[in-house]
């Protein structure tokens, strides 16, 4: 890649920035100063240094974000803060998106990254990915609600939903609510919502726990990220 994109990528500043930093001679690529932002550099085998420091050279990335509600599972939207909005200054890139997406009102965990085929990988239905959910649903849940999720079933659409387990966590009788768990394979819009409305029950509270072998760490407050751990991301290929 040319050299000052491969500065822009690794932090140093916009490309901008950088064509004025290489003319000052403060990048050495081998141990020699270059001054030309069109360079090629190889990202993997140079040793590229910046003010005397070797750039490391990061082709992905990968955030865990804990969705807080009233935020879009987007790179851009007019009226609303994005997920990426959420995201520090120093950790912005143009290319993060999210691996799907949740309901602004749907709190809990969401991956954003630069790697497409990862996020291929997550979001294709052929791949069999669980997504695990916690709900706090209006209305009674029962043990038959259980076998018809876990035997699929039509929508009030009739649109199909494909197997999926239903776990019952508690249930208020004199308030009529039941607190779930929900693992389904699919990412169908509003999927979670639509399969409790076909059984006469409302979704008042959202929240993804899980998405394949990724946990949400509870540490993270609303609206807080961080990165992967090495362990994490293996996990997920
Ligand atoms: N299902 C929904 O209904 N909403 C979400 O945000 C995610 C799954």
């Amino acid at each position: 890649m040319r050299l000052d994109k491969f500065l822009a990528e690794t932090g140093v500043g916009s490309r901008k920035e950088a064509k004025q930093l290489l003319k000052k001679g403060l990048v050495t690529v081998n141990g020699q100063v270059i001054k030309e932002a069109k360079t090629q550099v190889d990202e993997v085998q140079d040793i590229i240094e910046f003010a005397g420091e070797e750039l490391t050279y990061q082709q992905y990335y990968y955030y865990m974000l804990h969705k807080p509600q009233g935020v879009i599972s987007a790179t851009e939207d007019k009226w609303d803060q994005t997920v990426v909005d959420l995201l520090k200054d120093e950790d912005y890139r143009e290319d993060l998106f999210p691996v799907g997406r949740l309901d602004k009102d749907t709190e809990g965990l969401l991956l954003l990254t630069n790697d497409g085929q990862l996020a291929h990988q997550l979001l294709s239905p052929k791949k069999h990915v669980d997504k695990e959910y916690f709900a706090i649903v209006q209305g009674l849940v029962t043990n038959d609600d259980i076998l018809q999720f876990a035997d699929g079933f039509a929508l009030t659409n009739k649109e199909l939903v494909k197997p999926s387990e239903l776990m019952i966590d508690a249930i208020n009788e004199e308030e009529e609510r039941s607190e779930i768990r929900l693992i389904i394979q699919e990412g169908k819009f509003h999927q979670v919502k639509r399969m409790f409305e076909a059984i006469d029950k409302k979704v008042v509270y959202l929240k993804r726990l899980r998405m394949g072998n990724l946990w949400l760490d509870e540490e993270l407050e609303l609206g807080e990220y961080r990165a992967l751990t090495e362990s994490e991301l293996e996990g997920l290929k």
